[in-house]
Formats: structure tokens, sequence, C-alpha cells
């Protein structure tokens, strides 16, 4: 049999390679690298939805919970048609990495239902949702595992399976899931807590490599809850030109810069950037391909390729996506010079926050944004630090400094755990 080539591999294959090399490199015990490549429990659930018109329709969902050694399982819940258990899986095990790059006490887990949401109605996504909450009810919990929002799915949705929880229970337990609207508990700050952090890491990069945010060119992939705050607050806050954006329906490019809040509007009122007149189409290929500083894929994964790595242009290169770049196209960008902050790290803000609203949630006690914004700037300038200068100690790119650095930290706890009984 052949080994598919690194663009080929599976998300799961993917995410067990990079967990081998720094095995291999963290000359790690066979031990404990057969206890980190384990997933604590795969949960699959198929389950009826009725529809607007009177039929019945299965949908399959997944739960996967990684790894809880430093904490309860914490990870989004995905809409997705092509959802598979296997990138499910590989999702959740980046989580247990990301907690640990910016050092929270959560563990790694990922959940989401294979469905189309464009092609069910309102109310019936209701249902959808409210009868996945029910499946996976018996695992999760604030304790046990805590969802959080992701491709598809926001608050409204946190908002359904937080009172589904609640009625499975008998009691309202704001702390099962994060990033619920602010009025039922959720945290001032967390909607763009996950823009708001690549931004800052951004920022870091740019100071090391002697770059100003001012007038600098910035392209985003994805116009969403993260690429659209991406996108206002590089706008907004950090005085950059926005010169092009897509989503998975148009690409617009200007090389003047967008005028951001307009096109924020707009795609708020239609639902995607398409036919917006303040830029010019573009095909997506030439987006990710655009003259520009900085690059945000902030999309969906394997966007950046060994097909467009060679064409990239940008300096920096910040995901805001889980897992945008494949192993070939690091190398590549690796050797053009191009700095990529990688997922664990540069798209940690979500995590982070949501932390935050989980430990609000169970004091009954709410911070204002200023609070949630000055803690997160923390906690994503120290967890960038210490990527850096282990990627500088260790003569390493940032991705595999941060990989090492979240997989150490773990591998540390499970070992002074230990195997139960
Ligand atoms: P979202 O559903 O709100 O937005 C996704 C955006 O990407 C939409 O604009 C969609 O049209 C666009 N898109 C999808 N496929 C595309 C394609 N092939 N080409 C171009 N555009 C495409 O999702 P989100 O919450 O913004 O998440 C985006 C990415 O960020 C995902 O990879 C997610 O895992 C990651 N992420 C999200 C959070 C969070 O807090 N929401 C946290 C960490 C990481």
């Amino acid at each position: 049999m052949s080994i598919p080539p690194p663009d080929a591999l599976s998300p799961l294959a993917m995410a067990t390679e990079q967990l081998r090399l720094a095995a291999d490199r963290l000359n790690m015990s066979e031990d404990t690298f057969q206890m980190l490549r384990r997933f604590e429990r795969v949960l699959t659930v198929t389950f009826p939805v009725r529809l607007d018109d009177g039929r019945v329709e299965l949908f399959t969902g997944y739960r996967v919970l990684h790894c809880t050694d430093r904490g309860p399982g914490k990870g989004g819940v995905r809409y997705a048609p092509d959802l598979t258990v296997d990138e499910v899986s590989a999702l959740a095990m980046w989580m247990t990495w990301k907690c640990a790059v910016v050092d929270i006490p959560f563990g790694g887990a990922k959940g989401g239902v294979r469905c189309d949401v464009r092609e069910l109605s309102l109310t019936e996504l209701e249902r959808l949702t409210r009868r996945y909450t029910f499946e996976i009810s018996p695992v999760i919990g604030p304790g046990a595992d805590i969802p959080a929002p992701d491709m598809n799915t926001n608050e409204r949705t946190m908002a359904w399976m937080m009172d589904t929880y609640s009625m499975f229970t008998g009691r309202t337990t704001l702390g099962v899931v994060t990033g619920k609207p602010v009025c039922l508990g959720g945290s001032h700050g967390r909607k763009q807590a996950t823009a708001r952090g690549v931004l800052i890491v951004m920022k870091r990069a740019m100071d090391k490599l002697g770059m100003r945010p001012a007038g600098s060119r910035v392209v985003i992939q994805g116009f969403g809850n993260v690429g659209m705050h991406a996108a206002l607050i590089a706008h907004n806050e950090y005085g950059m030109k926005v010169v092009a954006v897509g989503d998975a329906y148009a690409s617009l490019a200007n090389p003047k810069g967008i005028d951001v809040p307009r096109l924020a509007q707009y795609a708020e009122r239609t639902g995607s950037v398409r036919g917006f007149d303040g830029a010019d189409p573009i095909s997506p290929s030439e987006l990710l391909t655009t003259d520009c500083d900085v690059l945000i894929p902030a999309a969906t994964s394997a966007q950046i390729t060994a097909h467009n790595a060679p064409f990239i242009k940008a300096r920096i290169v910040a995901e805001g996506a889980n897992g945008p770049t494949t192993p070939e196209a690091d190398r590549i960008l690796e050797a053009n010079g191009v700095l990529v902050l990688p997922d664990i790290l540069a798209n940690a803000g979500g995590v982070t926050v949501s932390y935050f609203e989980w430990v609000q949630d169970l004091q009954s006690f709410f911070w204002p944004e200023e609070q949630v914004n000055q803690q997160l700037a923390r906690v994503m300038e120290s967890a960038f630090e210490r990527v850096w200068d282990r990627a500088q100690r260790d003569k390493c790119d940032m991705r595999t400094a941060a990989t090492m650095l979240g997989i150490s930290t773990i591998a540390h706890a499970t070992e002074l755990r230990g195997v139960y009984p």
C-alpha cells in the first residue's frame, strides 16, 4: 500500500503525526505516547428529527473527549454536511494541546452533527440541536465536558443547548456550555474573543519582525464569527487595511481597503459578503494569494496547501481557523520566510474567554468587558512569549514550538496523575 502524500492525510492522521513528531523530540516514553494518542470517549449518536413538512429524518452526531488530565473537556460543536468522526477527533486532540498552550485548566473535546444548515429552517435547527443535546446530556456537564460554538453554531445554539441540558437535569445549569448570550450567563467579549486573540498575537509577532499594524494590509478568509470580528478589530482598533475577504459564497478585493463596518452590516443582513458593492469579486484561489502583509485564514481546514502555499505573499499567517494549513504547505511557507502563527496559539482567545465565562457562571459573578479583554490580553501575550522563546531555543517553527509546549505540559500532568487503579 502506498503512503498518501502529506496533503492527503486525514485530520486525525495529521494530528497523530504531529503528536508522534513531538513525542520523538521530547523523548517521551512509549506509555505516555499511547496514553496521549488515545481518546477517553468517542460517542456517536443517531437520532430522529421531525421536519417542518411532517417527515422524520435521521441525523448523526458526535461528542469526542480526548483527555481530561488537566480538567474537564472543552470544545466546540460544529454543524457540517461532511463532518466525520475522524475530523471531530482531531479537533478534540488539538483542543487538548491548545488549552495547555494558553495554560487553562481544561482538556480537549469536540462535537458536532452531520447536517447542512442551509437546508434546515430555524425550527428544524432548534429541534435538531435539542435532540442532539439530549443524546449527549449523560456525558456533558460543567465538571465533565463543556461545549461551545464552532462552525455553523452560535450563541442561539448555545442557549438551546443550555436550556435542554437544564430540563434534563431539572435545574438551570449555566456552566454546561459557553458562548451563550450575555443575558443567559454568557461573557462580555466572548463573541469577539477568538478574533481579538488572533490580533493580539499578530501584533506581538509584528513587534518581533519590526512591522507595524497601522496601515498594514490584511486578507481574511471566512467572514463568520472569527473572520468578521477579525476584520472589524483589525480595521477599527489596529488601523489596518483589509484588502480582501471571502466566505463560502464569494471573495472580494479592494486594494485601497474595504469599508469593513459597512461590509459587516451588509453580511449580517444578507448572510454573505456576496454582492457587496465596495469591492471587486475575485476567485477563491486569488483570495489567499492576494498581496498583503498578514493573511488570516478564518474559515475551515486544509485551505493552505502545497498548491497555493508557494504563491502566498503575506509575511505573517495568523491561523484563526483550526487546521487551515497542511503539513506540506507549512514546510513551503517556512522555506519562503513566512511566519505562521499556529491555530493552537493564534485562535486560543475563544477558549480562553470561554474559560472566563465558565468561571463567571460557576461563581454567579460577572465581569465587565474591560476586565475580560485585559485578562485575555494577559493570557495571549504570555502564551505568545512562551511559544516564541521555545521556537528560538529549539530553533524550530512556531507550530512545532506550540505543539511541543502543549504536549509536554499534558505529558507531565499525565505522568504525575499516574494510572488508575
Ligand atoms: P462561522 O460558521 O461563524 O463562519 C465560517 C465562515 O467561513 C463563513 O463566512 C463561511 O461562509 C466561511 N467558509 C466556510 N467554508 C469556506 C471555504 N471553503 N472558503 C471560504 N470561506 C468559507 O465559523 P467560525 O466560528 O467563525 O469558525 C471559523 C473557523 O475558526 C473554524 O475553523 C473554527 O473551528 C475556528 N475557530 C472558531 C472559534 C470560535 O470561537 N468561533 C474558536 C477557535 C477556532
